[in-house]
């Protein structure tokens, strides 16, 4: 029995798709919907306790068969990943990712919090396999400034027991899907409302883990911010309601710092665990203190301070910060029933971060070694 401590790439089978009606029938360019097209085929990876990892496939995608009893379907063990693949705007033909190494990272937390087995699984071999599967393909990712392929990674336990116990066998899969720009028509600036029903995070909790369970509990105070025509949650924590996370994005507040007097970007900061580490927040931070025009900090920002600073005209710009849609400016924030409006045009610093994160995305700027790979 060999067996594989680790996902090998160079055992990699490609099984290729004979029906070309999938491709043909997808929805052009300009009405894709976000990951309700997905491409031709999809990258399986097998965890069993006898010989760990499986050769990893990449076989045309279908429906798996997951016993009714699967721990990921009884208790939430289930964790996935966001990111994209590009293809590169200068003339190169280049497919490119975007800091993949920090969802490979960010994967293995995941898989770790859960106790899954082969969270130590080595980040480059997957990511190769993940490379063969955007090349396999690469005639599904759109061409054009705000259109990539999204990927999916993902890992669900496939115990089929319902004794409640860490997983022993898990299946590692990768399907991926066309989408278009966030913005067809320029920013949409979006109004939000905070929730004191409703915590998302905890410390001690999940936040810092991308696992299914986390976001099946913000559906309904989803639809309640909906029903007063706020498009997402500002998520708050404690008695001093600490602002941590827009929706499924991090939240960026720019403003006039009331001790300082000094221009600062702030967003929450991961040291207490219940902050998803975005690679966009990541990314606009590192990018914003290279740039050294402004102070920026990772504290709690607390509502009363955003209230404040709206109040002296100190609020310049708020800004969401993911993976889908890079940047997301904030023109509202409702507030036990009280708006806090910031502004509804959006701000240059929010354009300026979209212009050099999607510049390095696509191959148009540098950026720093190693973002664009
Ligand atoms: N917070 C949450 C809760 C998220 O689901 C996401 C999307 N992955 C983010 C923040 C942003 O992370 P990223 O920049 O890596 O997409």
């Amino acid at each position: 029995i060999t067996t594989r401590r680790s996902i090998h790439s160079s055992q990699l089978t490609i099984e290729r798709t004979q029906d070309t009606t999938r491709f043909d029938q997808r929805p052009p360019n300009e009405h894709l919907q976000f990951g309700t097209t997905l491409s031709d085929h999809m990258l399986l990876i097998e965890w069993h306790q006898s010989e760990q990892w499986s050769a990893p496939r990449i076989v045309p995608y279908q429906n798996i068969q997951l016993s009714p009893a699967a721990s990921s379907l009884q208790y939430g063990l289930q964790c996935f990943e966001g990111m994209k693949a590009y293809k590169s705007l200068v003339d190169d033909d280049s497919l490119r990712m975007f800091r993949p190494d920090k969802n490979m990272q960010r994967l293995a937390h995941s898989m770790e919090r859960l106790q899954m087995p082969g969270a130590n699984f080595d980040h480059e071999e997957l990511l190769r396999c993940i490379a063969e599967l955007i090349k396999v393909d690469a005639k599904w990712i759109p061409y054009g400034e705000g259109y990539s392929l999204y990927l999916r990674p993902t890992v669900i336990a496939t115990t089929k027991a319902l004794g409640l116990a860490a997983p022993d066998s898990i299946l590692l899969y990768v399907i991926t899907s066309p989408v278009g720009p966030y913005y067809k028509t320029g920013f949409q600036p979006i109004r939000l409302m905070t929730s004191t029903d409703y915590v998302r995070a905890w410390p001690g909790g999940t936040g810092n883990a991308k696992v299914g369970g986390n976001y099946a509990p913000t559906m309904k105070p989803q639809f309640l911010a909906a029903e007063h025509g706020c498009s997402q949650i500002l998520w708050l924590f404690g008695e001093n309601e600490e602002i941590t996370e827009v929706g499924a994005m991090n939240v960026f507040f720019y403003l006039i710092n009331e001790d300082t007097q000094r221009l600062e970007l702030v967003t929450a900061p991961l040291t207490r665990g219940d902050i998803l580490p975005g690679v966009t927040r990541d990314s606009i931070l590192h990018l914003a203190r290279s740039w050294g025009d402004f102070d920026v900090s990772e504290r709690y920002v607390t509502m009363a301070e955003i209230a404040k600073a709206a109040e002296d005209g100190r609020l310049i710009e708020a800004f969401g910060a993911g993976t889908a849609a890079v940047v997301t400016p904030i023109s509202s924030i409702r507030h036990k029933g009280k708006d806090i409006d910031i502004s509804t045009e959006t701000g240059e610093l929010t354009r300026r971060i979209w212009n050099e994160i999607t510049g390095i995305q696509y191959g148009k700027i540098a950026g720093p070694p190693g973002w664009s790979v």
